[in-house]
């Protein structure tokens, strides 16, 4: 029987990492009722350590602002702003800069925040305590869903099942619910391992510089401002494994000095090593009442600092279009097709930005990676001789 008294959806995340935790705040404020299921919430720590910042772009921050006023005022506050100092790439043996990227002005133009770093750790305590401890179901892996005619089962580890009317899979690069969906497809090995570290240590270019890119050849620094007198840093490289720091002064010898000091000081237990993995773009992110979003969706390497991003912006998103969904419905037998609909519209609205800054993104690593000089002006030809 139709009912006059429609119900919003009842959202169902598998996954509370950025994505995971964007979503549920963003729909919780829509009045919808939400539960994310997150296997390892102390993951975002990382081997037990401070696992550093993200980097967050002006989009992302609007888009934050816009779902919830207050959280982005906390992240804004927390955060260090690195987009009002120069920001770029620069030659990783000698220094010198290439380029020299503006984000002040066009944030200032559109209206944006700035570009700013925040540890990971507290954007997933600003997100929690906003969105409430009763909504997030701590060490809850997903392990399966069923998907029947007017509603959706998530099935955890432990044998307990929920019931909801929408599924997200919000469960990163390795994704369950993708899996799923698709049938398992490997992900693709960018040849890059990531050595990071985070070091107490305030360089003399501090004011000036906010975030820089060290291009070479078969590798490339990075090196951010993350406030409170700490330094990020990341070292990209064709690698087998190996010890870590001595390593990375081997890779790094005839670095210029901005490179070289920033790994000195670091100590062995604060570097970190990770392998890094993206997915090709695929044009179909969901099936009837599931979809996807952030890493399950599209899988970036961390090149261009918008793989986050691009997640926040997926949540804001699907959550308008399931709103929609709502409205438009005034009765719950409608609810599957209203919500299909509206989950297909999510996924045409963003496949085509999302498809492009993936494509970039896969552009700018090979960039960073693939620099060297072509032409040795140092053998010149003798003058004179043919
Ligand atoms: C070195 C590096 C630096 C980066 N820097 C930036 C940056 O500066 N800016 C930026 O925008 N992006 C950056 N990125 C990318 C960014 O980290 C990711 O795009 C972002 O974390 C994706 O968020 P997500 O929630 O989709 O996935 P994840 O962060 O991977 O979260 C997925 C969550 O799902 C949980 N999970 C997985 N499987 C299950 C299951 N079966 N059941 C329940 N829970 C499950 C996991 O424990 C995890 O908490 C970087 C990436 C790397 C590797």
């Amino acid at each position: 029987m139709a009912s006059r008294e429609a119900r919003k959806p009842r959202i169902l995340i598998a996954g509370g990492g950025v994505a995971g935790l964007v979503l549920a705040l963003a729909a919780k404020r829509r009045g919808f009722e939400v539960r994310v299921f997150e296997k390892d919430l102390s993951a975002v720590r990382g081997e037990g350590q401070y696992r550093g910042p993200i980097i967050l772009h002006g989009n992302a921050l609007a888009v934050l602002a816009a779902i919830d006023p207050d959280v982005a005022r906390q992240v804004l506050a927390a955060a260090c702003v690195t987009g009002d100092r120069l920001n770029g790439l620069a030659d990783g043996i000698t220094g010198d800069w290439f380029i020299k990227i503006d984000l002040l002005t066009p944030a200032r133009k559109k209206g944006l925040p700035l570009t700013r770093s925040i540890c990971r750790m507290t954007l997933q305590d600003i997100l929690l305590k906003a969105i409430g401890s009763d909504t997030v179901h701590n060490r809850s892996k997903v392990v399966d869903f069923r998907e029947h005619q007017n509603k959706v089962t998530v099935i955890l580890g432990d044998g307990r099942e929920y019931e909801g009317d929408v599924l997200v899979g919000a469960d990163g690069i390795w994704s369950k619910v993708r899996a799923k969906l698709f049938g398992w497809q490997d992900a693709q090995y960018s040849n890059y391992t990531c050595y990071s570290g985070s070091v107490d240590y305030v360089p003399s270019y501090i004011s000036t510089v906010g975030y820089r890119v060290f291009v070479g050849f078969n590798q490339y620094f990075v090196a951010c401002d993350i406030g409170c007198g700490k330094m990020q840093w990341y070292g990209f490289h064709k690698e087998p494994p190996g010890s870590k720091r001595k390593r990375l002064l081997e890779l790094y010898e005839g670095w210029c000095s901005e490179v070289v000091a920033l790994i000195s000081w670091t100590s062995e237990s604060m570097i970190l090593r990770r392998d890094l993995y993206d997915r090709d773009m695929i044009y179909t992110w969901g099936r009837g009442r599931i979809t996807l979003v952030g890493d399950a969706a599209h899988a970036m390497q961390p090149a261009l600092g918008q793989s986050g991003c691009m997640a926040i912006e997926d949540c804001y998103q699907l959550v308008l279009e399931l709103e929609k969904a709502y409205v438009k419905c005034d009765c719950h037998d409608k609810h599957a097709d209203e919500i299909a609909l509206a989950i297909a519209r999510y996924e045409r609205k963003r496949i085509l930005r999302v498809g492009i800054v993936h494509a970039v993104t896969r552009m700018a690593a090979r960039m960073s990676s693939t620099y060297r000089p072509y032409l040795d002006f140092r053998a010149r030809m003798p003058i004179g001789r043919s």
